[in-house]
């Protein structure tokens, strides 16, 4: 269990405060997340790394020389938002341009490549590598929809070194993505972890049994098998890693047996000797070994082992010094002296313009719609969870309701200083993105953001064609950043749908309300066919078979919200 927390919604907040203070040599504090304390030269390429909290040491406890230059911090088992990986990635940019590196998921992708266009579009060079290690989480033809798991380490490492080096972007990033192309991953669960505040687990393994193919948030394994002796389990661990062997491997390798936050040292030393034990008998040289907690997911128990096929290149940066908060090796120091003044908030105020009086108008009723949107996901947070958890991570409820909560707040308060439309739902949805954490938070908030663009500040007059259009606007916004299909399992199985058929209703002579309420049937009852569908994309997609029988989560929630919707339009006379 985490036991030791003051409200289990700071919980985050609370660590890093502790951590930056234990940490100051290291690390000071920006928005977002953490960038080294100390000044790095002119130049040099910035190594962010990120995601969500709860795996200490990473992400923050690799910023350091040698290392990452800056970690964006995201909630528990959360992708950070896109302003906290642009602010991060802002404060630790030195000229040399930028590389974020992340695990390989949906919410992280998106984050991360939306904060990569705004920093490019302020002349920061930015790449992004995403992780994709663990085998068991995709096959060897969909590997690069693989998740990130304990190679997300070595790939920060190596970028980390090879930028320290004086390497420049394009070197950086191709390191970067040979070494994840070198770096395979499989892992088992022995038991769930618990979210501060939680009175039970995220999922439970059965005594005398492992879940094999571990994820990092609380996602069971993928398949349960009987528990076998420590050696027997090393044997499987390695046989499923070797498996997958390059064609040019030199038979040199780094390696990671990682604990996931409650294994004991011993118990990985145990493992250990066997899987070294069988690779020198198989010929293997392995290079600087870590056994250790380097990737954890709370207090979850389990092991997993990680091999990176090294050449000279991969070798002399997987052994370079380091010197961070968690993770020291040889002589690594800093050149600089402190760092100059990070961004702070203050920074990083937006102005509001005024909208016309009808986009003004049109602006207010979007907050009474998202109020009442508000209510309704409050009202459903927990079954909006339970349905997550059955193959994502249980986190839809909160999420939505956290997302919801803070538009609803940032639209008010633009409306009430006389934006338009696209003020107030541009407010909104950077709100919902920044707060909600998840896919589907930054999702919803570039969708609102791009709906409430489609109607503009300026309008004399808001038609009902115009809203169809601008609905359509938004669900071709997740569309282009979440690359789902039609039938893919996720919110777009509600909202292409009702799109189509508010247009249709629209353009068949219905009042706004009377598209609406039609178009919301529709979403409705197509939301609740998901249930027939394995989910392809997002974190359910591992455990599809699991999630056959329940409707997706996003999808439901999406088809609730068009709903509650319609009073607000009819009560507001929308014709
Ligand atoms: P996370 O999956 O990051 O935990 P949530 O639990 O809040 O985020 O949201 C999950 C929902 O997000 C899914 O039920 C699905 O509807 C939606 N989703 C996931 N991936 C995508 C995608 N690529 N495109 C559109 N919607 C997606
Ligand atoms: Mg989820």
């Amino acid at each position: 269990m985490t036991k030791l927390f003051n409200d289990p919604k700071t919980f985050m907040e609370d660590a890093l405060v502790g951590f930056l203070d234990a940490n100051a040599r290291y690390a000071v504090g920006v928005p977002g997340g953490v960038v080294r304390a100390s000044e790095t030269p002119q130049g040099k390429v910035a190594v962010v790394v990120g995601g969500g909290s709860g795996h200490y040491p990473a992400f923050c406890g690799v910023v350091g020389p040698g290392f990452a230059d800056g970690a964006v911090v995201g909630n528990i088992f959360t992708s950070p938002s896109t302003d906290d990986a642009y602010h991060v990635g802002k404060a630790a940019a030195q000229g040399g341009g930028l590389l974020f590196s992340t695990g390989n998921y949906a919410g992280d992708v998106m984050n991360f490549n939306l904060a990569q266009e705004r920093l490019e579009a302020e002349g920061i060079r930015t790449r992004n590598v995403y992780v994709t290690d663990d085998v068991a989480s995709a096959s060897v033809q969909e590997k690069h929809k693989r998740r990130g798991i304990a190679g997300d380490f070595v790939v920060f490492k190596v970028a980390g070194a090879a930028a320290e080096a004086g390497l420049d972007l394009d070197e950086v990033e191709r390191l970067a993505i040979k070494a994840n192309e070198a770096t395979r991953t499989m892992g088992v669960g022995l038991e769930g972890c618990t979210m501060p505040g939680a009175d039970d687990k995220l999922f439970h393994v059965p005594a005398g049994k492992m879940g094999v193919g571990l994820g990092i948030h609380g996602e069971p394994g993928i398949a349960e098998e009987d528990l076998p002796p420590a050696s027997e389990l090393a044997t499987l661990l390695l046989d499923r890693v070797l498996a997958e062997e390059p064609a040019d491997s030199i038979k040199r390798v780094g390696a990671i047996l990682n604990g996931l936050g409650a294994t004991k040292y011993e118990e990985l030393f145990v493992v250990w000797k066997t899987v070294s034990g069988l690779l020198k008998e198989k010929g293997y040289t392995v290079v600087d070994p870590e056994v250790g907690e380097l990737v954890t997911s709370l207090d979850m128990a389990g092991v997993s082992l990680t091999l990176v096929y090294l050449d000279d290149e991969l070798e002399t940066y997987w052994t370079a010094p380091a010197d961070t908060p968690a993770y020291k090796k040889g002589a690594a120091v800093a050149v600089g002296g402190p760092r100059r003044a990070a961004l702070s908030e203050e920074d990083l105020k937006v102005e509001i313009a005024p909208g016309s009086a009808a986009s003004a108008r049109a602006g207010m009723l979007a907050v009474t719609a998202l109020e009442a949107m508000a209510q309704a996901i409050r009202d459903a947070e927990d079954d909006l969870a339970r349905m997550d958890a059955i193959a994502g991570d249980g986190d839809h409820g909160r999420g939505m309701v956290k997302g919801v909560t803070f538009a609803v707040e940032a639209a008010k308060s633009a409306s009430d200083q006389g934006a338009g439309a696209a003020g107030v739902l541009a407010a909104a949805g950077d709100a919902w993105a920044s707060k909600a954490g998840g896919t589907s938070g930054v999702l919803w908030g570039a969708a609102l953001r791009s709906l409430g663009a489609r109607l503009g500040d300026e309008a004399e007059q808001i038609s009902a064609t115009d809203v169809a259009a601008a609905v359509q606007a938004g669900a071709d916004r997740i569309q282009e950043l979440g690359k789902a299909q039609l039938g893919d399992k996720t919110m777009l199985d509600a909202l292409l749908p009702f799109a189509d058929a508010l247009r249709q209703g629209v353009e068949g002579g219905k009042s706004l309300t009377e598209a609406w309420r039609a178009a919301s049937q529709v979403a409705t009852t197509k939301a609740g066919e998901t249930a027939g569908l394995r989910p392809k994309v997002g974190r359910a997609r591992p455990l599809a078979e699991r999630s056959l029988g329940t409707p997706d989560p996003g999808a439901t929630s999406l088809a609730m919200c068009t709903r509650v919707v319609v009073d607000v339009l009819a009560a507001a006379g929308k014709e």
